[in-house]
């Protein structure tokens, strides 16, 4: 079985997903080569739940977000959806009129609150926008709608009149989240809603997404960089490297038992409140691989410790190593990796 096969309950499955973006030269801007930001990853979504997508800045994690939105058209592989109006369909084969119907179900929240939120638009304007676009609401119910999506989010309706300029990062925040749930959808990608955000505002957002997603049965795919992020919001969590899934398992698991070296290291920089569980954090050597022009074989291989002859000639691929728990690295049989001991084993 592979990652991707189609499981009870799944909302979303991502197969096979490529985005490559031309390299062009010269006068008549020829193709010398292609970025490849993301390269064929295959992973699912559960109704209901919370997969996080980890990675270091430049693996493919927004663009793999934006290409199943097709805010970006992928270059090749399928995005199925589970759309209660249009039934089970490949997104990345709709047409115009077909996305405009399945993006009332597949919203987005960005990472950046002060540039995502238009500034000559009041409260009502950006909230309401996709309601009026939609002709879902218009005149005193749009009024209402947007009073009641603002209250939602943990903001007064009375703010309406007012513009992005006059609130604070975790109070535009809460703007794009209010927008984004404007049209009730069942899936929306989280962009690392937080990282452009102060740490003692960040477990607010964070607390906000996990209510409103009991609260309106909504599905995530949540962005971020780092893993201590996703780790209390996540219920599987998918690693990118290079623009490649290279892990992904349910959060315990990955984080007490990882399989793949770099899992490893990015556990490494998590920190723990247990002085007995500190451990130094792996410093990988080297940079992050170039996506337009990866290593040969396994693309972690000039980085990582464990590598072998193999791992420079062959591409690793992604396989269930237990159920559930899906690895791309040829030694993930025999390595005993470093994770971060949960509850359960540290008491
Ligand atoms: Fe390291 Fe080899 Fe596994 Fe790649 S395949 S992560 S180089 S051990």
């Amino acid at each position: 079985m592979s990652e991707g096969t189609v499981t009870d309950n799944v909302l979303l499955e991502v197969r096979g997903l490529k985005k490559y973006f031309p390299i062009q030269r010269g006068f008549f801007s020829r193709t010398v080569g292609y970025v490849k930001a993301v390269d064929d990853v295959t992973f699912f979504v559960r109704q209901g739940e919370t997969l996080g997508l980890v990675g270091e800045s430049g693996c493919g994690k927004t663009t793999t977000g934006r290409s199943i939105l097709r805010a970006l058209n992928p270059t090749a592989g399928e995005v199925w959806f589970n759309d209660p109006s249009l039934g089970r369909i490949n997104v990345t084969t709709l047409n115009k009129q077909q996305l405009k119907t399945i993006r009332r179900n597949m919203q987005m929240i960005f990472q950046d609150p002060y540039s995502s939120l238009n500034p000559r638009m009041t409260l009502l304007q950006i909230v309401g926008e996709p309601l009026l676009v939609n002709n879902v609401a218009k005149g005193k119910e749009l009024e209402d709608r947007v009073a009641n999506l603002l209250r939602i989010v943990g903001l007064r309706p009375e703010y309406m009149p007012r513009y992005p300029h006059a609130f604070s990062g975790g109070q535009r925040q809460r703007i794009g989240i209010a927008r984004a749930l404007a049209l009730h959808p069942k899936f929306i990608v989280c962009d690392e809603p937080v990282s452009a955000l102060d740490v003692s505002v960040q477990a607010q957002i964070l607390n906000l997404l996990q209510d409103l997603q009991e609260q309106f049965a909504l599905t995530y795919l949540f962005i971020a960089h780092d893993l201590s992020v996703v780790e209390h919001i996540s219920d599987r969590v998918a690693v990118m490297y290079v623009g490649k899934l290279v892990e992904s398992a349910s959060t315990e698991e990955l984080f007490i038992n990882p399989r793949h070296p770099y899992t490893e290291a990015l556990l490494s920089a998590v920190p723990k409140p247990d002085p007995r569980m500190r451990t130094e954090p792996i410093v990988l050597p080297g940079d992050v691989a170039d996506p337009a022009n990866p290593p040969s074989g396994c693309y972690f291989h000039p980085r990582c410790r464990y590598k072998t002859d193999i791992c420079e000639k062959e591409t690793p691929p992604l396989r269930e190593i237990a159920p559930d728990h899906f690895v791309a690295c040829h030694r993930a049989d025999e390595l005993r990796l470093m994770g971060v001991l949960g509850p359960a084993e540290a008491a």
